[in-house]
């Protein structure tokens, strides 16, 4: 494959863009090269400036469950647009979204919408500081809830990748209010819990983590949080931007049967369009402005294009009762494939996955925290990169990314792209 023209364009961006990019993650520093750029999407497939198709497992880092350009969003949005791009006043669509995702979603009875999983996370945070009256939050290492001021603390995937774990920029104020514990270790949540008995407002946690590749909760974990949270006054926030309507229609909460909250939404409920969502049960969203006295506002919140496209998108998924089941599947097949090929090369390896999320790692030992997420083999992780890249396969340019699996991912897909795993494993 050639690369020409994303070489040259990515030589011009990097003088008026910091580093070229937009988002940090999409750069290649963890793996080399330089980044490619896209030309178009459709279905289970980019295709680049320079021509080349590749069989993508981003999807735009999770949205795209249904494939690139799902004719209905796309349908959605132009008609939408025809009709004016934004107001700052209620349009009919925002409750249509909201009785949707309410109706879809258990123990929530409002939800609010914003731009970016960052803003859901962030105002989750203070709505939940503001309703007990409390300052401090416990976070996971490896989890990441958004570049967000009090989350930037060991975030996860896009903060490891670049080796500023700790952001500057954070002041110690507040990084002292943001508590650290390891995923799937109660016992350290109940010493941080007991250490600060009536401080700590809330627990935010990525229900299945999925940005240090995709972790599992152990068995217990989520229902000892909870048990944790009523026992101490403490909210529990599951940031589903990544889970949410990816895992099940109702989320982890439905999927686990464990009720969180306040729940953070994004990626998929925006249909591929910047969105963002929190929700709770009436008395603590009756809490936020204009009702209560916790202010959150945007000027784009609730944008029409944004909802509409939202909206054609959670009704594609309430309406097909299989698709879940179907992309579970499909991930299953494409992972006992990878596991055959790569033990059949004598790879050593862990692979990681729940519903459409899966995470290969180069270590023999299992995945379960950010520490062991952080243990894999990174000379490994960039052949591998580069070798699929050259066959025509694209997953995240980091080792601690999740691949997306989507529905429009056919069986050919996911045996073209076992053959091409075969192939460059032979290489490693
Ligand atoms: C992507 C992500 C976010 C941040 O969402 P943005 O829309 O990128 O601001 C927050 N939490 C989780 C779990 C995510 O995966």
């Amino acid at each position: 494959m050639i690369y020409q023209r994303s070489s040259q364009l990515f030589a011009e961006a990097e003088k008026v863009i910091p580093g070229g990019v937009n988002s940090p993650v999409r750069a290649f520093r963890a793996v080399g090269g330089t980044p490619i750029f896209v030309k178009s999407a459709k279905g289970a497939y980019l295709y680049d400036e320079d021509g080349n198709r590749l069989i993508d497992y981003i999807n735009s880092w999770g949205p795209m469950v249904l494939g690139h350009a799902y004719e209905p969003v796309v349908e959605a949005v132009i008609e939408k647009a025809k009709l004016g791009t934004s107001f700052g006043m209620p349009t009919e669509l925002e409750t249509q979204i909201a009785s949707l995702a309410v109706s879809m979603v258990p123990n929530i009875d409002k939800i609010r919408f914003v731009n970016s999983g960052t803003e859901a996370c962030m105002s989750a945070v203070r709505l939940a500081r503001g309703f007990t009256k409390r300052d401090k939050i416990i976070k996971f290492a490896g989890c990441y809830h958004g570049h967000s001021d009090s989350f930037l603390i060991q975030a996860g995937s896009g903060a490891v990748t670049f080796g500023t774990p700790n952001s500057p920029g954070v002041t110690s104020g507040t990084a002292k209010d943001t508590l650290l514990a390891s995923y799937n270790d109660l016992e350290n949540v109940n010493t941080l819990i007991k250490a600060n008995k009536n401080e700590i407002a809330a627990i935010i946690v990525e229900p299945v983590a999925g940005n240090m590749g995709c972790i599992p909760p152990a068995k217990g974990f989520l229902e000892g949080l909870r048990e944790l949270c009523t026992a101490n006054g403490i909210l529990l926030i599951f940031d589903e931007v990544m889970t949410g309507f990816r895992l099940a229609r109702g989320g982890v909460q439905e999927l686990f049967n464990i009720n969180a909250d306040i729940v953070c939404f994004g990626k998929v409920i925006g249909g591929g369009l910047p969105v963002g969502a929190f929700a709770a049960r009436e008395e603590i969203m009756n809490f936020l402005a204009p009702l209560g006295p916790v202010y959150q506002a945007g000027t784009l919140s609730g944008n029409p294009l944004a909802m509409a496209a939202g909206l054609a998108m959670l009704q594609a998924l309430d309406n097909d009762r299989e698709i879940f089941k179907r992309l579970e599947e499909k991930t299953a097949y494409l992972g006992a494939g990878i596991e055959r090929v790569l033990k059949a090369n004598n790879v050593v390896f862990t692979i990681n996955s729940v519903g459409s999320m899966i995470s290969v790692h180069f270590d023999a030992n299992p995945v379960n925290d950010f520490k062991s997420a952080g243990a894999g083999d990174n000379e490994t992780f960039k052949k591998f990169f580069h070798g699929l890249v050259a066959e025509g396969v694209y997953i995240a340019p980091s080792a601690y990314e999740t691949w997306f699996i989507t529905d429009a991912l056919t069986y050919e897909d996911l045996d073209f792209t076992i053959n091409a795993i075969d192939k460059v494993s032979k290489t490693f």
